[in-house]
């Protein structure tokens, strides 16, 4: 059959790609060190579990309302405005498969043939292939090391043309774990202010920050900025819960509205009984996060430490996210062959950086345990030493 247009020119995932290669050879009984995997290695807080098998036996399991169910859109609403500053009721939400899956619908909702949406590099992998699947434009914004894998206003500003439609503002970032200071945002959205544009916020890492970093929301900086900013979160990252498909998309009623018309025609609700885990998610004590925070953060510490003392290898201090970005510049190799050699040669998982737009570096997760992160990086050194 030859197939649309629309799927051929879209890359499939390749951090899905790598992962599942990691998983094959270790099924295969190889000693696999994977920092491939963007989702924390810890199981779903327990008291999350009970509130979805207890929606699950009280009956919880047929159609829902395709915009979520109404409890659940009244948390998220309620955590927006208290949490995050962010003046949402519940009708400004719609519950989605996942934050990959709400960012999806809000592409497909708001982009067309024609229209230009601005993605800061290094990016998220699906972020371009989404607006290319819409029939839009991906604008790369290039960032490096020495800016902090940040965008200035002044190439924000530079950026923005008539076509415009939207920037996609990701922090904390995946892959590279910055974290825009309060400022900065600020900075940023003079610059959307002065222009006819909007602000997709990708929220999803804001709740995982280290040395006192502080997250402001997009959404926050103003009524003006409120105004034009649609905020997507998800409970994938911080509360574990990655393989249960939860995520959520905030903004004006007429753009949900659309949203919604485009989930009734295509999955429907949200699995109903993993919506009432969401509830328990929002509603009970967050002391789950902060045990997982405490987690990464001592990985972090003891990652960045060890991937600086390579001789070959630096990275920038990560303030959020479990992610490190990796300069490979010195090992002369492209980032896809830096990562193909050192899993098949030393059984190390990490992702090349050409999947995000930047070849000159790549991804490791820490989300993973401190054996593995000492035996992965210890083979990393004797990988470098053995290219350089
Ligand atoms: C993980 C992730 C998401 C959403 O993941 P879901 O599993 O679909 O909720 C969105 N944006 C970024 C940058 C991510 O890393």
């Amino acid at each position: 059959m030859k197939l649309a247009a629309r799927v051929q020119q879209v890359t499939p995932s390749m951090t899905l790609a790598i992962s599942a290669k990691a998983k094959a050879m270790k099924a295969e009984g190889l000693d696999v060190c994977s920092f491939s995997a963007g989702e924390p290695d810890f199981d779903t807080p327990g008291h999350i579990r009970e509130a979805a098998k207890q929606a699950l036996d009280s009956g919880k399991t047929r159609y829902g309302p395709a915009a979520g169910e109404p409890r659940l859109r009244s948390a998220i609403a309620t955590k927006l405005r208290t949490e995050n500053q962010l003046p949402y009721s519940a009708e400004n939400i719609i519950v989605t498969n996942g934050g990959k899956h709400s960012l999806y619908t809000l592409i497909m909702t708001a982009v067309e043939p024609g229209d230009e949406v601005l993605i800061p590099a290094p990016y998220w992998v699906s972020y371009p292939e989404m607006v290319k699947l819409a029939g839009g434009t991906p604008v790369i914004m290039p960032t490096t090391v020495q800016s902090g894998y940040k965008i200035t206003p002044e190439q924000l500003h530079q950026a923005i043309t008539p076509k415009t439609k939207f920037l996609i503002f990701n922090s904390p970032s995946n892959p590279t774990g910055m974290v825009y200071h309060p400022d900065e945002v600020k900075a940023l959205a003079e610059v959307v202010l002065a222009h006819d544009i909007w602000v997709v916020a990708d929220e999803i890492y804001e709740k995982i920050l280290y040395d006192g970093a502080q997250h402001l929301s997009m959404g926050a900086v103003s009524d003006a900025m409120f105004a034009r900013t649609i905020t997507s979160n998800g409970f994938a990252k911080a509360y574990a819960m990655t393989g249960w498909r939860l995520g959520y998309l905030a903004g004006p009623p007429e753009l949900i509205d659309a949203a919604i018309t485009l989930q009734s025609q295509s999955t429907s609700n949200v699995c109903t009984f993993a919506q009432y885990g969401a509830i328990s998610a929002l509603e009970s004590s967050q002391d789950c996060v902060t045990t997982m925070l405490q987690a990464f953060a001592q990985r972090r510490t003891a990652i960045v430490k060890l991937v600086n003392s390579i001789p070959g290898l630096s990275c920038a201090v990560p303030s959020g996210a479990f992610y490190l970005f990796i300069d490979i510049g010195k090992t002369g190799l492209s980032s896809m062959d830096f990562c193909n050699r050192l899993l098949n040669e030393k059984y190390v998982a990490a992702i090349p950086g050409v999947a995000f737009g930047d070849d000159a570096g790549i991804r490791i997760s820490y989300a993973t345990d401190m054996p593995t992160i000492e035996r992965g990086m210890e083979r990393l050194n004797d990988f470098v030493q053995q290219v350089i």
